[in-house]
């Protein structure tokens, strides 16, 4: 078979599926690569981690009909606070200061892959080829071809979204920056003994982020970031000792922890790619920046990119330009690069500020952590950040149709 495609997305994570079903219902033929099974437990990232979403992503999410059918498993976030073990600076932000419901919504990544693969079930004019794994990529002038297996594709744009060790973006030559942490993050579900009032913990230990988001059933998402050289020991604690190192880092705010789920460790790397478009091709989601979690910025970064990439795309289509022209895809470029960088370089900065216990460093990041709390203008730009509702915001973001 040789096929021919408007759009062709490899990789069903939560990046290429979104776009999948952001670009359906367009008159385009748009075809969906993924190497996994397309089921929820056989897709690699859909597991128990827990997404902190960010307003602007419940809105794009909302926009593109799948929040619906995810809202019930999801907890808002109302309040943020920012402490650091052993140091005086703390801040907060509020929902109701911001004069929003919520500033965020935290789901497992199981759940909201689960309502993204039921939509994308639902559309008709999505090819899903799984599981197919992408063996090789050339690109020519008119179109660009990949392998499977046994099959070749032709398609205007290639859109790779095959996460962080991307072959897509290997075999075309797209230049990545990378920094090595020598961190991983670990991962639990943690039922503590008071509610936690829909407030999202974030707390800079001694030995690493540590964040506490708040969850369904009363339970909090950890999310805590330790030394390579720990993570084997911190695995094989049983869940009291867990529990009671966790406890030791976190205090006492969410009284004594009393249940831990299942967990899992992360190795934590950043890379990015500045100039993700070529002719034919762009590079998006975890493909184009893996960011350490100390933020939750990952995916609200991706879906930010799916939803000005989708807006870019269609707009071409609909003015009769080339959707995979080099032309095209700067504009996305142009558009993507200044919020990609900030946060790109703003998580890298929170990660090396709290994992340096220099003194001088040390009273600069609690000042300037209580500074914040003392000045609300800064605080509100903060979240309004936080929020993904900074800069100029894709139509999606701002909850209107494409
Ligand atoms: C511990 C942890 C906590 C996090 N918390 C948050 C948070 O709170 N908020 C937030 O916004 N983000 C968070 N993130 C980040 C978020 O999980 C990622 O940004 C997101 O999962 C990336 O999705 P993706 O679709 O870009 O890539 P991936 O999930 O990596 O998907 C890539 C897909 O491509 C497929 N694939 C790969 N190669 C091929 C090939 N050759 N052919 C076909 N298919 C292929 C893979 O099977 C995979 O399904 C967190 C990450 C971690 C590790």
């Amino acid at each position: 078979m040789n096929t021919m495609y408007d759009i062709l997305i490899i990789g069903g994570g939560m990046a290429g599926a979104s776009l999948s079903i952001a670009l359906s219902g367009h008159g385009l033929r748009t075809g969906l690569v993924e190497a996994a099974p397309l089921k929820v437990e056989q897709v690699p990232n859909y597991d128990d981690r827990g997404i902190a979403l960010s307003r602007g992503s419940e809105r794009i999410l909302t926009a593109l009909g799948v929040w619906e059918s995810m809202a019930g498993q999801a907890q808002p976030i109302e309040h943020i606070h920012v402490s650091e073990q052993g140091g005086f600076g703390f801040t907060h932000l509020h929902a109701e200061e911001e004069g929003v419901p919520a500033l965020g919504q935290v789901i497992t990544a199981r759940n909201l892959g689960a309502g993204l693969l039921a939509a994308l079930e639902a559309l008709d004019d999505v090819d899903l080829i799984a599981p197919a794994r992408v063996k090789w990529v050339k690109v020519e002038n008119g179109h660009a071809r990949i392998g499977l297996e046994d099959d070749e594709l032709q398609t205007r744009l290639l859109v790779a979204a095959d996460g962080g060790n991307s072959l897509v973006r290997q075999q075309l030559g797209f230049q990545s920056r990378r920094r090595e942490y020598h961190q991983s993050a670990i991962i639990a579900n943690i039922t503590p003994g008071r509610p936690h009032d829909n407030s999202a913990w974030e707390r800079f230990t001694r030995n690493g982020p540590m964040a506490l988001l708040p969850m369904t059933e009363s339970r909090c998402a950890l999310v805590w970031t330790v030394a390579d050289k720990d993570v084997g020991e911190v695995l094989s604690l049983d869940d009291g000792e867990f529990l009671a190192r966790v406890q030791q880092n976190f205090g006492w705010r969410l009284g004594r922890l009393q249940r831990a789920g299942k967990r899992a460790a992360y190795p934590l790397a950043q890379l990015w790619v500045p100039d993700a478009v070529q002719h034919r091709a762009v590079v998006i989601g975890n493909a184009a920046h893996t960011l350490h979690p100390v933020a939750g910025q990952g995916f609200n970064l991706g879906l930010r990119d799916v939803a000005a990439l989708a807006e870019v795309v269609l707009d071409a289509v609909k003015e009769d330009r080339d959707p995979g022209s080099l032309e095209t895809l700067n504009r996305y470029q142009q558009w993507r690069s200044r919020d990609q960088r900030g946060v790109v370089e703003t998580t890298n900065l929170l990660v090396r500020a709290f994992s340096n216990d220099f003194l001088p460093v040390k009273l600069a990041r609690n000042l300037g952590v209580l500074s914040l709390e003392a000045l609300p203008p800064a605080r509100h730009a903060i979240a309004r950040a936080a929020m993904g509702l900074q800069g100029h915001l894709p139509r999606l973001s701002r909850g209107l149709p494409l």
